[in-house]
């Protein structure tokens, strides 16, 4: 018998998901507030539904694919999918939210009889699109076992991290080691220049010695040494700066919940949603390298604060 999905919030990732299962056989039938949305997910084979609590109540799985936790919170909500929901469906979110609203979301959904998975991505919409996401799960066991299958069509990997909650707090403390590796490597090209060192110079070495970590050797922030990296193209995104100042707000929410003393992780997340708001609104999250090297060239920016 043919899997009926329903698919919820088909934006820049859930649009090319739920089409990638519909290109596996999967019956979906999907739902977004945004018509165009909605009409491009229909072109491409999904059942558009009328909303999402039609969707939920004849489906098997339910993937939510939303902005932030107070959307899967809302729509699971009185009244909402999990109530509409037949007793046992699986319910899948995808969206990259706050811990704590994720493990509410488990807990709601197991209250009312069915079974939940937090399964955030990391790959971006040309991920999103070639099939080739990493997921990161959270849950049951069993629960990861029968999304598998969906997760395998969606992705290229997907890696079950533990309980409740587990796949978003996997993602949070992923991309906070990317922010803080990202400003570091960033601070260290500026370092570079004003020292009279080539950008390619301090590449060749850092690349092969201790210094070496992804932002360098893959999204290398200035242009030259990796050809591919966003640098190159005047910084269009790849991975943009305002998911990146999300992500690490996400992160800062869960260092201050835990009491955990983070200086780093906490001050990447304010640069990053300066950056973010600002010259950053539309660049790859690399392009802050610009944003430290402009401050740097005024000397009065550097000297604020200095009474000598
Ligand atoms: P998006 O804004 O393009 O899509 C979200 C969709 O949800 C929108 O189309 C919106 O209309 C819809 N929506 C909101 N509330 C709804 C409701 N009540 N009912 C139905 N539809 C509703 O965002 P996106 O870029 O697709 O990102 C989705 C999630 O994936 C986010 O949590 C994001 O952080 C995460 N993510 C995004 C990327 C990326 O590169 N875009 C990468 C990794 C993770």
């Amino acid at each position: 018998m043919t899997t009926t999905v329903a698919f919820i919030g088909l934006g820049h990732m859930g649009g090319p998901m739920a089409a990638n299962l519909v290109s596996a056989g999967y019956r979906v039938l999907g739902h977004d507030l945004v018509e165009s949305c909605l009409s491009a997910a229909v072109a491409a084979g999904v059942e558009a539904a009328r909303s999402a609590v039609e969707a939920a109540a004849v489906a098997d799985v339910v993937i939510t694919m939303l902005p932030a936790g107070r959307h899967v919170l809302s729509l699971y909500g009185p009244e909402g999918l999990l109530a509409a929901a037949r007793p046992g469906t699986l319910f899948v979110d995808c969206s990259t939210i706050d811990v704590a609203d994720s493990r509410a979301a488990h807990a709601a959904a197991e209250a009312a009889g069915h079974r939940s998975l937090d399964a955030p991505v990391s790959g971006g919409v040309v991920g999103a699109e070639a099939g080739t996401l990493t997921f990161m799960a959270g849950g049951e066991e069993s629960a990861f076992a029968q999304a598998e299958p969906l997760l395998a069509v969606m992705g290229k990997k997907a890696v079950h991290c533990g309980d409740a909650g587990a796949g978003q707090a996997a993602k949070i403390c992923n991309n906070m080691i990317l922010g803080v590796s990202m400003i570091a490597v960033s601070e260290a090209f500026v370092l570079a220049e004003s020292l009279g060192l080539a950008d390619q110079a301090l590449y060749d070495v850092a690349s092969a010695a201790s210094g070496q970590c992804w932002a360098l050797t893959v999204n290398c922030p200035v242009p030259g040494p990796v050809p591919a990296s966003p640098a190159n193209r005047d910084y269009r995104p790849g991975f943009a700066a305002p998911l990146m100042a999300k992500d690490l707000q996400l992160a800062a929410n869960a260092l201050r919940a835990g009491g955990i003393d983070a200086e780093l992780g906490l001050r990447a997340a304010e640069l990053y949603a300066r950056f973010a708001e600002g010259p950053g609104a539309d660049q790859d999250f690399s392009g802050i390298v610009r944003a430290i090297r402009a401050a740097t060239s005024n000397p009065t920016d550097t000297q604020k604060g200095s009474t000598t």
